[in-house]
Parts: C-alpha cells; structure tokens; sequence
C-alpha cells in the first residue's frame, strides 16, 4: 500500500474503536486538505528532517511524509501504535521513525541529529511547556511550525505594551522571528475544542542569547512579569532593584509590560554583571 491507498483517518479511528482522550489533549485533524496546508507552511521537503510532537492518528504525519521529508514522530499514547505503524509500512522505507515516549523528557538531538525542523498541532496541556524547552534547552530546532490555542498564539507574538505581552513574548522574541501564519477554527478538529486555534511558525536566530542571559531573563521576567501591575522597583526588589533597574537604563517606576525585549535583555546583562562583583 502507498500514503495515496491509506483508508481515510475517520474510517481507520472508527475501525481501531479510538477515542479522542482528554487527558492527553487529543484534538485531532483528520481533513487532509488542512494537514497539508500546515505541512507546506512549514516549508519542509526532501532532505530535510522533520520531528513531529504528537502524531495521534497521523494526519500531519502523513502530509508531512507527502513532502518527502524524514519524520521522527514522538507520540505518548500507545493506541496510535497499529494506525502509525500502517503509515511507516505505506511510506518510503525508513522515512517515518515511531517513538513512543513523552516529548517533555525526549533527547531530540539524539533522535533528529543535528539540525531537525518541529510541525506540529501540540497537545495544548503542554505546548508552552515543548516551546520553551525549544527555545532554552540545548537542542533548538532549525524552525517550528506549531498549533497553538489562538490566546496562546496571541502571547507568543505580542508586542510590548498589549494585554498579552508577558514572560512567553519576551522569551519567545528574544530567540527568534515568531509569526501566526494561519488561523484554524474550532471545527477543524475532532472532537472540536472550546476555543480556536492557530499555526505559529517561529523561527530561532543564529545570534540567539547565550544560556546564562537566557537564564537571566527567565529568571527576570517570572519576577517582573509574576507582578504585572507593580512597578519594577517593586517586583525586582528581591534581584536587585533599583540600582539594577539604573543600570539596565529602564524607568524604576515602569510596569513590566512597558519593557521591550531590549529592555529585558540589558537588565539580564546587567544582573548577571551585578552577579560577577
Ligand atoms: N497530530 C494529531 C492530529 O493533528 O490529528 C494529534 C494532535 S493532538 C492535539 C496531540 C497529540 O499529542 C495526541 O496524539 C496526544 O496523545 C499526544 N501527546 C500528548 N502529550 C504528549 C507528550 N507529552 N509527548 C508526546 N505526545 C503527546
């Protein structure tokens, strides 16, 4: 069998008796039409390797295969095992690789090699959980192409000074270009979720901060932004205060929201000179 003769996703979910599980965030999209929209804003193609987070019934999956790309596809819940494994055989040899474990503990440099490419519609209990350690951990993809809640998406690609702008923005902004490329309305899932969802690509930069300002600014914006409405001289008083507040050249009056990612990056060089004395 080929990907083209694969059984349509809802046929095969309905002969294996799968259930969406809550617990596991399952939201699953089984129009084609859709995965491979997702599959060509990634940009992926032959060559390149591609891990996808949480294959479920492998929709994405089999778009992404479409491509030509390598896939490692990491998926937690052991009832997908028989529909994946129908997808690796109709594949090109060896280009789907099934890991079952949790994408929270996976060594993805081990699994990818080098330089991989992440797509994927995360399970929404842990995807800023999966995007942050993407974005601070030791292994950073080439490019993301993820499926968030739309607020979520939202808090990603804030800009300084709006509701939304918070410890994810800065983070998030501070390593790579984020951009929303595609709005997906609730009903595109199966079962449908509460609230709409949307595709976020987010692209690391090769001048991304070092692991020492990142951990600065971690540990600075859960401070600043964990109280939003004070005044920095309030909220970082117990990491410096004022004089840190000087000599990152900020406002000690200023509210956390009104610091741009600048901002926040010459306060972690700052405490992290303050640390050296
Ligand atoms: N990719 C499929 C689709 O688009 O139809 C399923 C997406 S569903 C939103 C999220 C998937 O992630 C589920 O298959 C779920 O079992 C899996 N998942 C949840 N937590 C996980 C984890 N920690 N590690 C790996 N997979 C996980």
């Amino acid at each position: 069998m080929t990907l083209e003769q694969l059984p349509p996703l809802r046929d095969a979910l309905a002969e294996h008796g799968l259930l969406a599980r809550k617990a596991f965030g399952q939201h699953f999209l089984l129009d084609l039409n859709i995965t491979r929209k997702i599959a060509r804003l990634a940009q992926v193609g032959p060559g390149d390797q591609v891990i996808e987070v949480g294959p479920g019934p492998g929709g994405l999956t089999r778009a992404l295969l479409e491509t030509g790309a390598q896939v490692v596809a990491i998926e937690k819940d052991q009832r997908f095992r028989p529909l994946l494994e129908a997808l690796a055989a109709a594949a090109s040899p060896g280009a789907l690789n099934l890991q079952f474990a949790d994408a929270l503990i996976a060594d993805e440099a081990a699994l990818g090699g080098g330089a991989a490419h992440v797509v994927s519609n995360l399970p929404y209990n842990v995807g800023t959980a999966l995007l942050i350690k993407w974005l601070t951990g030791r292994w950073t993809p080439s490019s993301m192409t993820l499926m968030f809640q739309k607020e979520v998406a939202q808090r990603i690609t804030a800009p300084v000074d709006g509701e939304a702008y918070g410890r994810l923005a800065v983070i998030a902004q501070v390593t790579s270009d984020v951009r929303t490329v595609m709005d997906v309305p609730a009903r595109a899932f199966t079962p449908p979720p509460k609230v709409e969802s949307a595709v976020v690509r987010v692209t690391p930069r090769p001048d991304r901060p070092s692991p020492a300002r990142l951990d600065a600014l971690q540990k600075l914006t859960a401070a600043a932004f964990g109280q939003r409405r004070k005044m920095l001289r309030a909220s970082l008083k117990a990491l410096g205060g004022e004089p840190l507040i000087d000599a990152a050249g900020l406002d000690p009056k200023a509210r956390a929201e009104t610091v741009d990612v600048g901002g926040f990056l010459r306060l972690a060089d700052a405490w992290i000179t303050e640390r050296r004395r």
